[in-house]
């Protein structure tokens, strides 16, 4: 790592002194067990903070980021350390900023289908707060009960909703953020449109806590959808049931959710299916369509006739919303289970163009025997986006694990696709960005962090593999 990362200033005592005046003393953890927890994220990627502040105001922030570039020290940001890249672990020590605290949803408005909210707010108590008003915000990550908004837009979260609805920037209109100087800036709209000057806020959206950290974002909402019907396929193998994906697709249907999971995971979650004949499927769609009654009724039967005409072996409608919670859960325990059983257990989430989908996961096999892993996949069959869960029985063979790895994203690339749909790079893709990014491309990217960061004070350590 540390060919990755500069050298910082250590938080000796007199700065921790500085920061608590600076923050106030209540802001901030300094012992050791408490630290631990801010130390790690969903990965296994693990460093102690030498101090958390918690902040619950933005001039907290500001003052942090004003001692940190006079005084040299890395400040790493964190929501609710649910990502699945790393980028919320503090690699180079230093503080961690925890943004869990500025929690509060400022306002709803029901006429301009807006709401401004601060970054710690839980993702599902935003979409309750919405539908309070009869108001909808679409962007669903699994991991929606426990993580921010603002990790969600540092992260561009998505979800199954995407198919239809689009990721976590389609609904960002602006934001405010507190650069590494401590300066404050509002970047975006609060409006439908706007385009004055460069987009930075959607810049911002997707950096993973590494240009600046948001403080405030003012969101999109639309009107709840006044129903959703769910539909379940199963298939004979995965072929089958990715042609029925681009069949309902091509047909013109727009699905709210269209998800999917392989044989694999069948055998690890299929006792949990409320149906018959799961063990012998070697693939299984869940299909959503949300709307007005009228018209989703007869959209999910035709989309439930293209999936029979493509091969399934059956396809039923989830007759209420308790089955309906059922089988959301069901594919919610799927990489839960996938990581338990595993000695070796490796998260991709690659996507590949939707008419790619079925070249792509016909080879995956052919992977599973070249280099002793097993493949389980399932996720966003809808937008392409594969959830490839690398496994293998042992970690002796971790160098094989990662040529498998590495030999996975190579064809994803050959085939149009990228190595992330949505966990991000953070520290655990930072090895294949070469894979995907030209070297030209690296050099602007990079130029633009040292724009903001000139210290490097920001999240060292994430996405590019040379800091400085
Ligand atoms: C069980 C499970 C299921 C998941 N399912 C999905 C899924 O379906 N889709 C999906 O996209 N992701 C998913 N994730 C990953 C994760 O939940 C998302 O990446 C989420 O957006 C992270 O939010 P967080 O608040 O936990 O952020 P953290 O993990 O705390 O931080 C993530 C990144 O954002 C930065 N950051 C956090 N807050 C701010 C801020 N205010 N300003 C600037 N930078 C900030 C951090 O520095 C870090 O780089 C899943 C994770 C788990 C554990």
């Amino acid at each position: 790592m540390s060919d990755t990362i500069p050298s910082y200033r250590a938080i000796d005592p007199e700065i921790v002194e500085r920061i608590r005046a600076a923050v106030g003393p209540e802001a901030c953890i300094i012992d050791r067990e408490k630290l631990e927890v801010f130390g790690k994220d969903a990965t296994e990627y693990f460093r102690v903070p030498e101090l958390v502040v918690e902040a619950t105001t933005v001039q907290q922030v500001q003052e942090l980021f004003r001692l940190a570039s006079s005084l040299k020290f890395p400040v790493t940001p964190r929501g609710h350390g649910t990502g699945l890249a790393g980028g919320a672990v503090p690699l180079a020590g230093g503080v961690v900023l925890s943004l869990q605290k500025m929690n509060r949803i400022i306002s709803i408005d029901r006429e301009n289908l807006i709401a401004v909210v601060e970054p710690g707010v839980v993702n599902l108590d935003l979409k309750k707060a919405a539908a309070e008003k009869g108001l909808f915000y679409p962007p669903d990550p699994a991991s929606l009960d426990t993580c921010s908004i603002g990790g969600n837009a540092a992260t561009n979260a998505g979800g199954p909703s995407c198919v239809k609805y689009g990721t976590t920037r389609d609904y960002v209109l602006g934001l405010e953020a507190v650069l590494p100087s401590g300066e404050l800036i509002q970047a975006g709209v609060q409006t439908r449109k706007g385009v004055v000057g460069y987009d930075l806020a959607h810049l911002l959206v997707g950096s993973e806590g590494t240009l600046a950290v948001i403080t405030k974002l003012i969101l999109r909402l639309i009107p709840m959808p006044r129903t959703v019907t769910t539909l379940v396929a199963l298939f004979p193998g995965l072929h089958s049931a990715m042609e029925a994906v681009t069949s309902v697709l091509v047909h013109g249907h727009v699905p709210s959710a269209l998800e999917f999971l392989d044989r694999h995971c069948l055998d690890l979650v299929g006792d949990l299916l409320p149906f018959e004949g799961v063990q012998d499927a070697g693939a299984f769609l869940l299909i959503e369509a949300d709307g007005a009654p009228e018209v989703i009724s007869g959209e999910i039967e035709r989309i439930g006739e293209i999936c029979l005409e493509c091969g399934a072996v059956d396809a039923l409608l989830a007759p209420d919303s308790y089955k309906r919670t059922q089988m959301w859960e069901v594919r919610k325990q799927v990489s839960l289970r996938i990581e338990h059983n595993s000695p070796v257990y490796v998260p991709e989430d690659v996507v590949v163009p939707i008419a790619k989908i079925a070249d792509f996961v016909d080879g995956l096999p052919e992977l599973e025997k070249l280099y002793g892993i097993t493949i389980y996949s399932f996720g966003h069959a809808g937008d392409g986006n594969i959830h490839l869960n690398i496994t293998a029985e042992s970690r002796e063979i971790l160098e094989r694990v990662e040529d498998g790895i590495r030999a996975a994203l190579e064809r994803v690339l050959a085939l149009g696709g990228t190595i992330s749909g949505e966990h991000g790079i953070g520290v655990a893709k930072m090895r294949f960005l070469p894979l995907e990014l030209s070297p030209e491309s690296i050099r602007i990217q990079r130029a633009i962090k040292r724009l903001f960061d000139p210290q490097m004070i920001l999240n060292p350590g994430k996405i590019f593999k040379e800091s400085c």
